[in-house]
């Protein structure tokens, strides 16, 4: 313990770290069988395109529903996935998961993917979306993998490299989470992305700050002249929606508003009555 201080600090021995220490231990070892047992979820949320008013993607969100205890969310356990070295197992078998359901749905919805960095540095990622691909029969224009910025932050060759054999290949690559981290703009062009998804941080920080909403306008409007499709995380109400709408710079939207994820079974419904909502308009 006192090593992970580093050289030269002095650790006081506290019974309460012994404790943590221990929890996380058996939170790993929990996590290592859920995943063995095949007992993770794929939750999905849809993205709807403002102009069609059609569902254009399903992200696949992961879910562990840890036994009496409730549901987990991914950023609980993502984090520490990443750290047990799990991540890229996880990630390989969402990356299934997600291209058999998609081959279920109308051939106009994408699937979307989130990647760890950590798939990108440890992993064999164009490996594992091609075995993806020819398990499922999905089309590669069907799959969308969203990677936050901080893939970009190291390995950038790598990463760079992997990403074009990706887009090669015919997938579509977002930006996710865009604003959050240290957002530098010439990502937007440096790399082959075909979407920018704006963080909802922008929009849930609109009632406080009234600058958010000249940013999330100016990023909006960049991203789309850029020729990046744009999508906007965590819209919750309608005036939400009418604020940046106005622009025209959004091309979809994705939040509560919209729906919540659901379980894959449930999607059948939600495609449903997104059509008769787009019939009666
Ligand atoms: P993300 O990729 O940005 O996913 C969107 C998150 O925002 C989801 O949280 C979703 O439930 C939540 N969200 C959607 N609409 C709204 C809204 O209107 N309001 C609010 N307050 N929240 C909304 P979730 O499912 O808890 O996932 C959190 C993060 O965990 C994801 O953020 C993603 O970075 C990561 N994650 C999820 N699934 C995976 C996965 O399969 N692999 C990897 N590597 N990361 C994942
Ligand atoms: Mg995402
Ligand atoms: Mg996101
Ligand atoms: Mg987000």
């Amino acid at each position: 313990r006192a090593k992970a201080n580093g050289r030269g600090t002095f650790c006081v021995f506290e019974p309460e770290m012994d404790v943590r220490a221990q929890e996380r231990r058996s939170l790993e070892m929990e996590l290592r069988s859920a995943f063995a047992n095949e007992e993770l979820e794929l939750y999905y949320q849809p993205l709807l395109n403002v102009r069609s008013r059609t569902i254009s993607t399903c992200e696949a969100l992961l879910r562990w529903p840890r036994a009496g205890r409730g549901i987990v969310s991914p950023g609980e356990f993502i984090p520490l996935a990443e750290e047990m070295g799990l991540i890229v197992e996880i990630g390989d078998w969402t990356l299934v998961q997600a291209c058999r359901q998609a081959v279920q749905w109308p051939q106009q919805i994408r699937v979307a993917v989130n990647v760890s960095p950590m798939h990108f540095r440890r992993g064999d990622i164009v490996r594992s979306v091609e075995a993806a691909l020819k398990d499922s029969g999905l089309p590669a224009d069907r799959l969308e993998i969203e990677v936050t910025e901080s893939v970009l932050l190291e390995q950038t060759e790598r990463t760079r490299h992997a990403l074009g054999e990706l887009a090669e290949m015919g997938i579509r690559i977002s930006l996710d989470d865009f604003g959050t981290g240290y957002s530098s703009l010439a990502y937007l062009q440096n790399y082959p992305f075909h979407k920018v998804k704006i963080d909802r941080s922008f929009l849930s920080g609109l009632d406080d700050d009234p600058q958010r909403l000249i940013m999330l306008r100016g990023v909006a409007r960049l991203s789309a002249e850029l020729g990046l499709a744009v999508t906007l995380e965590g819209v919750e109400r309608d005036d939400q929606l009418a604020i940046v709408m106005a622009d025209g710079y959004v091309d979809e939207v994705q939040g509560f508003l919209i729906s919540c994820p659901v379980p894959a079974e449930k999607l059948g419904r939600l495609f449903a009555s997104r059509k008769e909502k787009q019939a009666a308009a």
